[in-house]
């Protein structure tokens, strides 16, 4: 059930519908557009429609969501989410653009990786400290030694950083780390891995889940909202499909429909899609047609010697000139580069 607020209604108009609804042994999400306060009630709907909620001043409307999330739904939220990460903001009017290694593997490795992720003109480092492999003999990641050179990274090319949390135990640790924690496909119904990240103040990327449907990544979207974290960017990876050929195949359709179902920031991985270095760009240049938020791209300098996706990760020659083609292509589409000017100008 969404509480709309009319344009003049007070906080103490808000505050009354909030405390209705906790009496009632619910919870309430204010939410506050530009133009409207919306509150997402969480709880038993039916108890809720008996509640005065209508006779409070201001109320403009009682709507009740269908659906089996409500937070990350767009009639809970019309104005689209943006999230700040150090200087930029992701958001649905700009392509925000995430390169680095898949896997943080040696100090040398990944801090030449994450300079050529600065010269293309990246605006966020990624790369990883965790590594979640199909074989239990394949490089697993260097923990917390890698956690270090990822902030190593993000300092010396002044970008924010993004990596993959796996477990509960590591969340606090990550977090203290990074500016955006991430949760792979395998994870994406780690339910007592989303809670917990749910509690942190600060953004998560939630990757689709390898077999995953779009409204089962919203519902894993909508347990970690449902914890107060509202700084969730969705991310399309592929999704596993009966064509060999490609690691996964690429959901175009997903960047779409997910805009117009939830008010999240939608972006595409198109290296975990494709798998292929070859797919990359054309793959990349798909999701910018879509309206993707945004990209993220796996970078190596020396991917034939890569512990980790080798196959699909770009060299310094062609990961430049893809993000000056794909910056041109959003252009066309109405959306600029995210600016790191922005906010940095904002805060004065
Ligand atoms: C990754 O981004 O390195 C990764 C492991 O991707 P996914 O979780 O989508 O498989
Ligand atoms: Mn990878």
């Amino acid at each position: 059930m969404v509480v709309v607020m009319g344009p003049k209604a007070t906080e103490q108009d808000i505050a009354k519908v909030v405390a209705i609804v906790e009496q009632a042994g619910g919870d309430a999400f204010v939410s506050r557009g530009k133009h409207r306060t919306i509150i997402g009630l969480v709880g038993d709907s039916d108890r809720f429609a008996e509640l005065p909620i209508q006779g409070v001043p201001n109320v403009e409307n009682v709507v009740r969501i269908g659906k089996s999330y409500k937070l990350v739904a767009r009639e809970t939220h019309p104005d689209p989410t943006e999230i700040k990460v150090g200087a930029i903001t992701i958001s649905r009017n700009t392509l925000t653009l995430i390169a680095g290694p898949c896997a943080i593997e040696t100090e040398e490795q990944a801090m030449s990786a994450a300079m050529m992720a600065k010269t293309a003109g990246a605006h966020i480092v990624r790369g990883d400290a965790y590594k979640h492999r199909t074989s239990p003999y394949a490089f697993q990641g260097l923990k917390k030694r890698g956690l270090e050179i990822l902030k190593q990274m993000s300092v010396e090319t002044g970008l924010p950083s993004v990596t993959e949390v796996l477990n509960v135990a590591d969340v606090e640790l990550v977090a203290g780390y990074t500016d955006i924690l991430r949760i792979g496909a395998r994870n994406m119904q780690n339910f007592e891995l989303l809670r917990e990240v749910g509690k942190l103040r600060q953004p998560v990327m939630l990757k689709r889940g390898l077999s995953a449907t779009i409204e089962e990544w919203l519902q894993a979207a909508e347990y970690i909202m449902n914890e107060g974290n509202a700084e969730i960017i969705l991310c399309e990876r592929g999704i596993r499909t009966f064509e060999p050929m490609t690691r996964n195949t690429l959901d175009v359709a997903a960047v779409p429909l997910l805009h117009k179902l939830s008010h999240l920031p939608v972006i595409v991985d198109p290296s975990h899609s494709g798998g292929k270095r070859d797919l990359v760009a054309p793959l990349a240049r798909a999701a910018v047609a879509v309206g993707a938020d945004g990209l993220m791209i796996d970078i190596h300098p020396n991917p034939a010697a890569a512990l980790c996706d080798g196959p699909q990760a770009l060299t310094a020659d062609e990961i430049g000139p893809l993000l000056t083609e794909v910056a041109t292509l959003a252009r066309v589409m109405g959306k600029p580069l995210a600016d790191p000017k922005q906010n940095l100008a904002a805060s004065g």
